[in-house]
């Protein structure tokens, strides 16, 4: 998608070698616009596959899901990084987080979560997969599917790339980066 691919060469940085910060337009300050392009082309990707919900973690995800569960019309979920008390019968696993270099919990209440629900995961960044596969095992614990894997910044480089294609997912990716090297962005 080209005017990701723009943002991306205009406003992203690269810091501690192979993390992409996208601060300026995805995962702090947000820019509407390319949020709206985005669901769109998520949306044209997986008109035909009978999604009826859409799911993410939040919070960086949220952004890039939302429109596209509105061009959709289907409802958005997303995931939480804590229990809230308040939550009844939730469905938790841990996940160990690429960027923050530790482990936290992840939640969702099950009764968010329909037995036929055919869930198009969406999320900001792909890097080892570690997030995915922790929203597999959440949604292995009910008998919904998971038909889609969107994703706004892949970087192949990383293992979850491979992992998702392996398992025949579809995969939708919009922009691909085939290297973080020597400070530049070097996409697929
Ligand atoms: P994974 O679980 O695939 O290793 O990493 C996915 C999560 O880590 C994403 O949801 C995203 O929040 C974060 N992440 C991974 N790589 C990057 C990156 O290069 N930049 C930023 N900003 N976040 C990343």
């Amino acid at each position: 998608m080209e005017q990701l691919k723009t943002a991306i060469l205009k406003q992203g940085r690269i810091v501690n070698g192979n993390i992409l910060k996208v601060d300026r337009f995805l995962n702090h300050q947000i820019d509407p616009l390319l949020m709206q392009m985005i669901g769109q082309e998520f949306a044209k990707h997986f008109q035909n596959k009978g999604i009826t919900k859409i799911l993410t973690i939040e919070s960086s995800g949220i952004a890039p899901a939302m429109m596209t569960a509105l061009e959709l019309h289907v409802p958005l979920v997303f995931v939480k990084k804590a229990i809230p008390s308040t939550m009844d019968n939730p469905l938790t696993t841990k996940v160990f987080s690429f960027t923050k270099n530790r482990e936290y919990d992840l939640t969702i209440a099950r009764a968010m979560i329909d037995d036929n629900d055919k869930i198009l995961f969406i999320d900001d960044f792909l890097a080892n997969g570690e997030a995915f596969k922790a929203i597999e095992r959440l949604i292995g614990q009910t008998k919904a599917t998971i038909d889609g894997v969107g994703i706004v910044i892949d970087k192949v480089f990383q293992k979850g790339h491979q992992y998702v294609v392996d398992k025949d997912y579809d995969l939708c990716s919009l922009a691909l980066i085939a290297k973080l090297e020597n400070g530049q962005i070097v996409f697929k």
